[in-house]
């Protein structure tokens, strides 16, 4: 059974998810993007914050940590190879470790690229996967700290769960990512259906997220390497995926 997700928006464009278990009564907080809204969808649920789930150490994802610990006493869960820059870290996980969370669990998967300590939190029984700033709806995080060829083994990870699996992103970014996604794969058409449907959710003001394993190896140009199209786009037909990856990533970063 699925975990029950509360999915609320946070600053800018961030999205914040309490997630709750309902036997033991166990809730976190994926990332602490900002305090107040996250205590206002605790109090709409009537949920009690037992747990912070850190995916890196960026402010518009830690930087409620000390505050909503102070006030709830939760456990602060991060990367032990990031634990200096995870504000009230409690618990350090490492990959391939599973997190007990109430009855369930999660297993830790590091996916560095955008940060090198980035986590992302994969509930196995549930199909749910935390992901962070690493792969977003058609998108994938920019690569603050890590080098194209950490970022593409990262994303290999992810692209290696269920097809079914569904994904939380931490940001909506999906209409801007499409136009890109256009500009490089123009004739996919999942994707051309996809940017249509992404219109008219962001139009009525819904988000896009979550999305899915299997309609991001469809649709996202960052884990599609292999298409001949992208490879043409730009310029490296025949190239190895990593380096198909490398350059796809440093022309969104000038799109
Ligand atoms: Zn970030
Ligand atoms: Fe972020």
């Amino acid at each position: 059974m699925a975990l029950d997700v509360y999915q609320f928006p946070c600053l800018n464009d961030n999205y914040g998810f309490l997630i709750h278990e309902p036997v033991s009564g166990c809730t976190a907080t994926i990332d602490t993007p900002e305090v107040e809204p996250i205590n206002r969808a605790l109090e709409d649920k009537g949920w009690h914050l037992t747990h912070i789930l850190n995916t890196h150490h960026h402010f518009d994802h830690a930087g409620g940590n000390e505050a909503l610990k102070k006030q709830w006493g939760c456990q602060v869960v991060g990367a032990a190879n990031d634990a200096e820059r995870i504000p009230g870290i409690d618990v350090r996980v490492v990959d391939g470790e599973n997190l007990v969370f109430g009855k369930t669990s999660a297993l830790v998967l590091e996916v560095p690229g955008h940060t090198s300590g980035h986590i992302a939190y994969y509930f196995a029984e549930e199909g749910q996967a935390f992901v962070g700033d690493t792969l977003f709806a058609l998108g994938c995080g920019r690569l603050f700290e890590g080098s194209p060829q950490q970022m593409w083994t990262s994303l290999e990870k992810l692209m290696a769960l269920p097809d079914a699996t569904r994904v939380y992103c931490a940001h909506e970014y999906t209409q801007a990512n499409a136009a890109f996604a256009l500009s490089v794969e123009p004739n996919n058409p999942a994707l051309i259906e996809r940017a249509k449907e992404i219109d008219a959710l962001r139009a009525k003001g819904r988000p896009t997220v979550p999305t899915t394993i299997g309609l991001e190896r469809q649709t996202n140009p960052f884990v599609r390497p292999m298409s001949e199209e992208i490879q043409a786009t730009v310029g490296l037909t025949g190239a190895q995926w990593v380096d198909v990856f490398a350059e796809t990533r440093r022309r969104k970063d000038n799109f």
